[in-house]
């Protein structure tokens, strides 16, 4: 009699059985129709998200999920057939308490069903990079995450991943020719097929949240080291060809191990977010095949010219030259410029590169504390620093809003004999920088009050503009010599220089100008008003500090 026919309650018991199995996955089951409202839920949703299962029915699934989360599910539960399923995504639900519970989701369907779709989730593990993740700033339109919150998890990643000796790959991802999509179609044409490119990277990538959106067209993926990513390439290029009439959009991709090397772990996310800031900045005239390539000695060329750097920083072996800054009046030298040489470095030892290199790297605060204790040591070659002539070093506006670094140069320069530290004055550059200007002039008026003069580079540059100067209290503005020149051509030049003289002097501000070169613009300088001249005219860098 058994087993030939099944009975109600064995029937009920292999729904139970299945529901069972089920559970060994998943804490909670949820069916959805064909309108993703949900038609059956099981599990301790009451201890997990504050509903009871029977409440849960007749509830549009997207009602629960977070709002960053929806449209990004919603593509990958649309794509799933009777042969494809979708899993591992990553989705949050709000709790009755406004809290974002986090799930990882599974979704498929069963032929016998129809049109159901069936999901499984499980509460996701916490971690240290899905806590990044959570709290993380996200491009609205997208809903991926931005430069800074990618950098930060990717650093995440290469310390755990390492540590557990299973490294994750990144893979940067970069789009050519979506421009010209946005010509032929708009934006909202665009926008969908970058919306599904979006949902199906976070889908591949680890915790299925570690996708950045990191400049218009590109895109990182943090993912296991064996997932491939040509998959998502392919369709891309697919999905555009019709839409670009012949003329796919490009794909160019770098792939690497998050994987500290022989670097510290600081360094090495430092590498990290450089190589990310050269592939965004990169061009479509770079192709696939070499850019893999290029990529990946880029990342080692980095490396190598970050522990060079760091070698000549702490060996000191970079050499320390010293410019007059001369008083147009009176011709005598208030105080000297110190410049930085590199030994073996191409272009003559200029020290541009390498100072750009070191403030894109994130190096630049350690090298201005090297340069102090350079300078602070050659003016107290002079007398024990009884009578040391003033020296301007150059501070970096990132050392400046480094709090960690700001306590170091502070804790170093109130150590040194007093002469010392009164003759040694500070030149503020690459100001383009400052975001928040109050916290700035705050920094600035510690080290004025500890008896240091001021002075902000670079005037004129970019971004440091009249806002500057009404923000920030210094005792000099250096006027670019990009100005100079402009005003020895005559014109409005000429009277632009004056003016800035006229209200620097109402500012009771001093006023340097660099690039002097000859007597004539000297001449001129003087005429409109300008205090202080630097430049080939009155002096070239040289090695050695002149005695007072
Ligand atoms: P800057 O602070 O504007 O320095 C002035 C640059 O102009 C120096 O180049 C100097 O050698 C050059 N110069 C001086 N007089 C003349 C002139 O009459 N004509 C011409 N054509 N050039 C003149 P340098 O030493 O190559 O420095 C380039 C930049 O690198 C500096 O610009 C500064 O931003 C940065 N830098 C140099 N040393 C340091 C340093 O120790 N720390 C930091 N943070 N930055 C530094
Ligand atoms: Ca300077
Ligand atoms: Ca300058």
């Amino acid at each position: 009699m058994a087993g030939a026919k099944p009975t109600e309650q064995s029937r009920h018991m292999d729904r139970a059985r299945y529901t069972a199995f089920a559970f060994t996955a998943a804490d909670i089951l949820l069916e959805l129709d064909a309108a993703a409202v949900i038609r059956f839920a099981a599990g301790p949703t009451v201890d997990l998200i504050g509903r009871e299962p029977d409440h849960l029915v007749g509830t549009p699934l997207f009602d629960l999920i977070a709002a960053e989360d929806k449209d990004y599910s919603r593509r990958l539960l649309d794509a799933v057939t009777d042969s494809d399923r979708a899993d591992m995504m990553l989705i949050r639900i709000g709790d009755r308490r406004g809290r974002k519970i986090r799930f990882v989701m599974s979704a498929r369907r069963v032929p016998e069903f129809g049109d159901r779709l069936f999901l499984a989730l499980s509460r996701a593990k916490p971690n240290a990079a899905g806590d990044l993740a959570r709290a993380a700033e996200r491009d609205p339109e997208s809903g991926l995450l931005v430069r800074d919150a990618f950098v930060a998890i990717a650093g995440e990643k290469l310390r755990t991943g390492s540590a557990l000796g299973n490294p994750c790959r990144m893979t940067l991802l970069g789009f050519d020719g979506i421009d010209r999509l946005r010509g032929h179609y708009g934006d909202d044409g665009v926008g969908t097929v970058l919306a599904e490119l979006g949902a199906a990277l976070r889908a591949r990538s680890i915790d299925g949240d570690s996708v950045g959106h990191l400049g218009a067209d590109v895109y990182g993926v943090i993912h296991a080291r064996d997932l491939g990513l040509d998959g998502v390439r392919r369709w891309l290029e697919t999905q555009s060809r019709p839409l670009a009439r012949g003329e796919p959009v490009t794909v160019r991709s770098v792939s690497f191990e998050l994987n500290p090397g022989g670097l510290s772990e600081a360094d090495a996310i430092r590498a990290l977010a450089y190589t990310i800031d050269q592939f965004s900045a990169a061009d479509g005239t770079l192709r696939l095949g070499s850019l893999v390539e290029s990529h990946q000695a880029m990342l080692d060329a980095t490396l190598g010219r970050m522990s060079d750097f760091r070698s000549a920083v702490s060996a000191g072996s970079f050499q320390v030259v010293f410019q007059p800054i001369v008083d147009l009046n009176s011709l005598e030298v208030h105080h000297h410029e110190a410049l930085a040489r590199f030994a073996d470095h191409e272009a003559a030892g200029s020290a541009d590169a390498m100072i750009t290199f070191a403030e894109e790297i994130g190096m630049i605060a350690e090298f201005d504390l090297a340069m102090c204790r350079r300078v602070a040591m050659a003016m107290a070659a002079h007398g024990g620093g009884v009578g040391a002539p003033m020296v301007a070093v150059n501070l970096s506006a990132r050392s400046l809003m480094s709090f960690h670094f700001m306590a170091r140069l502070r804790a170093y320069l109130a150590d040194l004999p007093a002469p010392v530290r009164q003759a040694l004055m500070f030149e503020l550059t690459e100001t383009y920088d400052l975001a928040d200007l109050d916290a700035a002039n705050a920094v600035l008026q510690q080290l004025r009050a500890a008896g240091h003069l001021i002075c902000l580079d670079d005037f004129g540059v970019g971004a440091t503009n009249l806002d500057y100067l009404r923000q920030l209290e210094v005792d000099f503005v250096k006027i670019d010599g990009a100005y100079v020149q402009s005003a020895r051509e005559g014109g409005r030049g000429a009277a632009f220089m004056k003016g800035l003289a006229r209200l620097c002097a109402d500012l009771g501000l001093r006023t340097v100008a660099e690039m002097v070169e000859d007597q004539t613009t000297a001449d001129l300088l003087r005429a409109a008003g300008i205090g202080y001249g630097q430049g080939f005219l009155f002096g070239r860098p040289e090695l050695e500090l002149p005695r007072p």
